[in-house]
């Protein structure tokens, strides 16, 4: 066992028997001076364990360091449950669901369904109050486990004034302020949207500019919505808001959609769907400029040179930033408790989660790496039985982000979802030998049956083993078919049980019986 990670244990245990005073912690007289100060001037408490953030990790923790007896603090800024239930994965698949459905109502006759006139009203009042709904809902499931479970909550933003100790200013509005202390201290910040620096950006009218939140509160469609950035964040609202009746246009800088590691027959593939769809993707986009104009309806005037098109004017109504997440570090005072974080401004975490200073955790998006919920709720189980396994003293093994990291599955939630686990085709070992294998959608029965065969699948087979390395599925419900796949992997099994499995038919898993008779190729990655 790492010894930080023992001695993390020993003062958690420790600690929840006799409880000192905030201040006994001086690591430096800067740090003294600071808490003497604050000492004097401003309430004061001491938690056993206090939890930054009230992310995907942050909540159920501070429930379960509750359960242990520890008393336990949890501060957030904004909303409890983060970004995932607020502004993340809950409302976008929500309002998603809403755009899948105006796409079928559209090609209902094709299925021999008429209703009324044949014509599709999007009412985006509707869209967003349901998705605000399920939202407040989720959000309100976390608030009362945490109450239940009798966390005490702080809405304020926290800022670390030393190592083991945060200000919490109040969200309130009446900027109260509090020094709350711990033994032990669990950072789950998160991220949020970037804003580049794009020339005339500042100009244009700001209620326009979009970020992956703020677009969800839109109450009509926008005329014509021009998606800087065309990752997977980008192209999931792109090719909703086109169903919602936008129109749609993705700049982005590289050559295909996604980055440099991604498989081009994948993205390729979905860029053709996405194109059908009617969203329109411009490549290799360089020079990007904005400018007001006096066009009531496309006063967003985008000026962008193409690697195929050349120069090209956009006129848009708005315009959504996706260019990526930035770490919540920025304002939380690292310095101050000496807490190391990389160039990006996450923090640095060993394979246990611990940050470089005892007893502090960082756990989540901000910790860098895939920026996943359930990577950062995996990273909760991490630190949950860790902690359980160092003060009960049992034999077992460590628990570290190391063993899960190449089981790693991720879903871009557009139609057909986009589904792959393993590494990217770009991240493989250089020079080593590989097999794949792939077929169209249209060899799924299940697929020809409801008339959604758009899409690819596609295995990855290290010829030496027989094992799975890698598999994507461009598929609806392709996040579903991948689980099976995933758990042929995490169980070592050889591609050929998957072949040789009585799939029920016709499901969209019995396609595993078929891959392995489409396209071969032997690959080795330069
Ligand atoms: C549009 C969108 C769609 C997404 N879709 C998916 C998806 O389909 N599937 C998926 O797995 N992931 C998705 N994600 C990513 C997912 O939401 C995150 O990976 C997930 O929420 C994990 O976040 P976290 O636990 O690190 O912290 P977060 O959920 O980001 O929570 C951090 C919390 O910390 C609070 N905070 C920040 N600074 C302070 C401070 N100084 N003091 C107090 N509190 C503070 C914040 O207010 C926030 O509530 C999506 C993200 C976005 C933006």
């Amino acid at each position: 066992m790492r010894p930080s990670l023992v001695l993390t244990s020993k003062l958690v245990n420790c600690v929840s028997k006799a409880r000192r005073p905030h201040y006994h912690y001086f690591p430096n007289l800067h740090s003294a001076l600071s808490n003497l100060r604050t000492l004097f001037t401003m309430p004061t408490q001491h938690f056993d364990a206090l939890v930054l953030g009230s992310g995907q990790s942050g909540t159920p923790l501070a429930s379960h360091l509750k359960s242990l007896g520890q008393s336990t603090c949890l501060v957030e800024r904004a909303h409890i449950a983060g970004c995932c239930v607020n502004e993340g994965c809950t409302p976008t698949k929500t309002m998603v669901a809403s755009g899948r459905v105006a796409y079928l109502a559209r090609r209902a006759g094709e299925y021999g369904i008429h209703s009324g006139n044949g014509e599709v009203r999007v009412d985006m009042k509707r869209v967003r109050e349901r998705k605000r709904d399920i939202v407040t809902s989720f959000r309100g499931g976390s608030e009362k486990r945490l109450e239940g479970a009798g966390v005490r909550v702080i809405m304020g933003e926290a800022r670390f004034t030393s190592e083991k100790e945060v200000l919490v200013t109040s969200n309130s509005g009446d900027g109260k302020e509090q020094i709350v202390s711990a033994d032990s201290i669990y950072i789950n910040v998160g991220c949020r949207p970037s804003r580049p620096q794009l020339p005339g950006l500042e100009d244009v009218e700001q209620e326009r500019v979009l970020d992956s939140t703020s677009i969800q509160e839109l109450g009509d469609v926008p005329e014509h919505l021009v998606v800087i950035g065309g990752g997977f964040i980008g192209l999931e609202f792109g090719q909703l808001f086109r169903r919602l009746g936008a129109k749609v246009t993705v700049v982005h800088r590289g050559p295909r959609l996604g980055g440099r590691e991604e498989d081009p027959e994948l993205v390729d593939c979905l860029a053709d769907i996405l194109r059908e769809d009617g969203v329109e993707i411009l490549f290799n986009v360089s020079g990007t400029k904005l400018e007001k104009t006096s066009d009531e309806k496309l006063p967003i005037r985008i000026a962008v040179e193409t690697g195929t098109k050349g120069a090209l004017d956009i006129h848009a109504s708005h315009i959504l930033l996706a260019t990526g997440r930035v770490p919540n570090t920025d304002t939380l005072g690292l310095d101050k408790a000496g807490i190391k974080t990389t160039p990006s401004g996450h923090i640095v975490a060993s394979p246990t989660l611990e940050t470089n200073v005892p007893g502090v955790f960082v756990l989540g998006d901000v910790k860098g790496g895939p920026a996943f919920t359930h990577v950062s709720y995996d990273d909760f189980r991490i630190v949950r039985d860790n902690l359980t396994l160092n003060s009960s003293k049992t034999e077992g093994a460590v628990k570290t982000t190391e063993q899960r990291a190449p089981f790693i599955p991720s879903v871009v939630y557009t139609d057909p979802q986009f589904a792959h686990i393993g590494p990217k085709l770009g991240a493989l070992p250089k020079g080593k030998k590989y097999i794949t294998y792939s077929m169209p959608g249209s060899w799924i029965a299940r697929g020809l049956e409801t008339d959604e065969t758009r899409g690819m699948l596609k295995v990855v087979i290290d010829s030496d083993t027989d094992k799975i390395v890698s598999f994507s599925a461009i598929s609806v419900e392709g996040g579903e078919l991948m689980a099976v796949v995933q758990m042929a992997m995490v169980g070592g099994l050889k591609w050929q049980v998957l072949r040789d499995a009585v799939w029920a038919h016709p499901s969209w898993s019995e396609s595993l019986n078929n891959l392995w008779g489409g396209e071969r190729k032997e690959i080795t990655v330069s």
